[in-house]
């Protein structure tokens, strides 16, 4: 995975959590707490299985049920924190959308490796487009998808560049 790295956010994500949570008249339990603390320990894209084994993994005793993962990461999403980028294999891949700069994947269809990508001249032409329908953009997310260029490459080891003309 190529990720980009995080931005400074004023709010902790735990706090911006129990934020929203409120608006729905529900509290940070410990169970929530332990799930937003391990899905903000690091910028990978993950999804739902992986996160149930990482904290499955847990020796402290903490352990949460994956039906309380599930729902908590639908919570997630619907309070800005997180966003499913991607289905790889029948599963929905989640980054954070919370403290992360504005970017694009490349999804290989092959290995499902995601990479991440920032391009200004992209947002401009976007912005263009968007003036023409008199929109105004907020963001965007776009998702190229095709083969990396480790699934492209041959086989065979060492450079054989001949065969592949
Ligand atoms: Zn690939
Ligand atoms: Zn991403």
């Amino acid at each position: 995975m190529k990720e980009l790295s995080a931005i400074a956010v004023d709010v902790t994500p735990p706090d911006r959590f129990r934020e929203y949570l409120g608006t729905q008249a529900k509290r940070l339990t410990r169970e929530r707490s332990i799930i937003v603390d391990e899905v903000f320990a690091s910028h990978e894209h993950f999804d739902a299985e992986q996160l149930v084994a990482r904290l499955s993994q847990r020796t402290d005793g903490n352990r949460v049920s994956r039906s309380t993962v599930y729902r908590t990461l639908a919570e997630l999403e619907k309070a800005g924190l997180l966003r499913k980028v991607a289905r790889s294999n029948d599963r929905e891949i989640y980054e954070h959308d919370y403290g992360y700069p504005q970017h694009d994947h490349l999804i290989c269809k092959k290995c499902g490796e995601l990479t991440e990508f920032q391009n200004p001249e992209l947002n401009e032409i976007l912005q263009q487009v968007a003036a023409q329908y008199g929109f105004r953009m907020e963001g965007h997310r776009l998702e190229v998808s095709g083969i990396c260029a480790a699934c492209s490459r041959p086989p065979s080891r060492g450079h054989r560049k001949l065969d592949m003309i």
